[in-house]
């Protein structure tokens, strides 16, 4: 059964034609289809708005449809079963946003006009600790408002269309050109009431901390989008976008590859020989790990999970710590003389073997 065409609208059976417009402009702004990308079910409120709309907002129609209700329309060039196709419903109800919305492009509209405000962008710098976590940022935004006690009307020079067309005829014969109206720069309306210290579109530049959440993982160049945090529209209509690019600083620390960390950590000689155990600094807190006596400079140890989160929610990845032996730069008389006795002894003798892997071939495992 069809749902009432007064019920659709949220308006009462005597509403007035102004509260019907009003209630259906409402309805067609929340469920336009360039907020709701994708999504059928808003789509299908927008068209039986429009549908609603096209009854109610007719005297005539509307009186028929009080009396008859739906059976008024069945099989008479109303809608049907059908409904409306959106191309229908913006070429006869274009008028009623407004120009709330940036052209229908993709539905083969007639309105072409531009009334999202524009965006912004802003960059934020993370520390590795911030991406590791996630973090909220309050960030100071300067953006363009409608100032309070603005007044606006339909632009003279192209009714509200916020183009216009020229037909030039030409030796090849009569040319259509359509342009955006440079009275009203394609917002179809005009301002006729300034408020102080509003620009020429009513509108002041005002300060305000928005408050962006950035999730754990982000990468370097990745941008968020803050929804309606942009400029407000000129005139009525929807805010621009306030986009966040993501700027990784660098770590002394640690070294970021995709999700995963590489760090260098220092042994002593005598710490690779006899073993010992290092608390290090990880993004999650410190750890503990052991290196076991005879450890060799360039061993890399995998601690799993110990990484960076994945954006996307999927894993975590792992932290690399490279084991480098320190040599000392300078020794003592008593070192020397210890290190000349060691020289030709066996146990100090290079001797690899298949399990001591070059720093190179490692490296090369890592990555395959
Ligand atoms: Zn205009």
């Amino acid at each position: 059964m069809k749902e009432d065409y007064y019920k659709i609208l949220g308006v009462e059976k005597n509403a007035s034609e102004s509260d019907i417009k009003k209630a259906y402009r409402k309805s067609a702004i929340k469920y336009h289809p360039d907020k709701n990308p994708g999504d059928k079910e808003a789509e299908t409120k927008f068209k039986q708005a429009a549908e609603a709309y096209e009854v109610l907002g007719n005297s005539e129609k509307r009186a028929k449809y009080d009396q008859f209700g739906h059976a008024a329309f069945d099989g008479s060039g109303g809608f049907g079963a059908g409904g409306m196709n959106m191309d229908d419903i913006f070429s006869q109800f274009g008028d009623i946003f407004g120009g709330a919305f940036g052209g229908f492009g993709g539905f083969g509209g007639s309105s072409q006009r531009r009334s999202k405000g524009t965006n912004l962008r802003i960059k934020v710098s993370l520390t590795i600790n911030e991406i590791a976590n996630g973090v909220n940022k309050k960030i100071k935004v300067k953006r363009k408002v409608q100032a309070p006690g603005t007044e606006f009307s339909t632009c003279p020079q192209c009714g509200g269309s916020g183009q216009v067309t020229q037909i030039t005829n030409t030796i090849l014969g009569r040319m259509q050109s359509t342009t955006t109206c440079n009275a009203c720069s394609g917002t179809g309306k005009i301002v006729t009431k300034k408020a102080p210290g509003s620009d020429a579109n009513g509108q002041i530049l005002t300060e305000e901390t928005v408050e962006v959440k950035i999730p754990a993982g982000v990468e370097d160049g990745m941008q968020l989008r803050v929804s309606g945090k942009g400029n407000d529209a000129i005139s009525d209509g929807i805010s621009g976008d306030l986009l966040v690019l993501i700027s990784e600083l660098d770590d002394e620390n640690f070294k970021r590859e995709g999700n995963n960390l590489h760090f260098d950590l220092y042994v002593s000689i005598s710490e690779a020989v006899l073993g010992v155990s290092k608390e290090i600094d990880t993004v999650n807190g410190k750890v503990r790990i052991k290196l076991d006596a005879g450890i060799q400079s360039g061993k890399i140890l995998r601690l799993r999970g110990k990484g960076l989160k994945s954006v996307n929610g999927y894993g975590t990845g792992d932290l690399l710590v490279h084991v480098n032996v320190w040599t000392p730069k300078t020794v003592n008389k008593d070192q020397r003389q210890f290190f000349e006795e060691m020289k030709d002894s066996d146990h100090f003798k290079p001797n690899p073997d298949k399990n001591d892997k070059s720093f190179f071939e490692k490296v090369k495992d890592m990555f395959s």
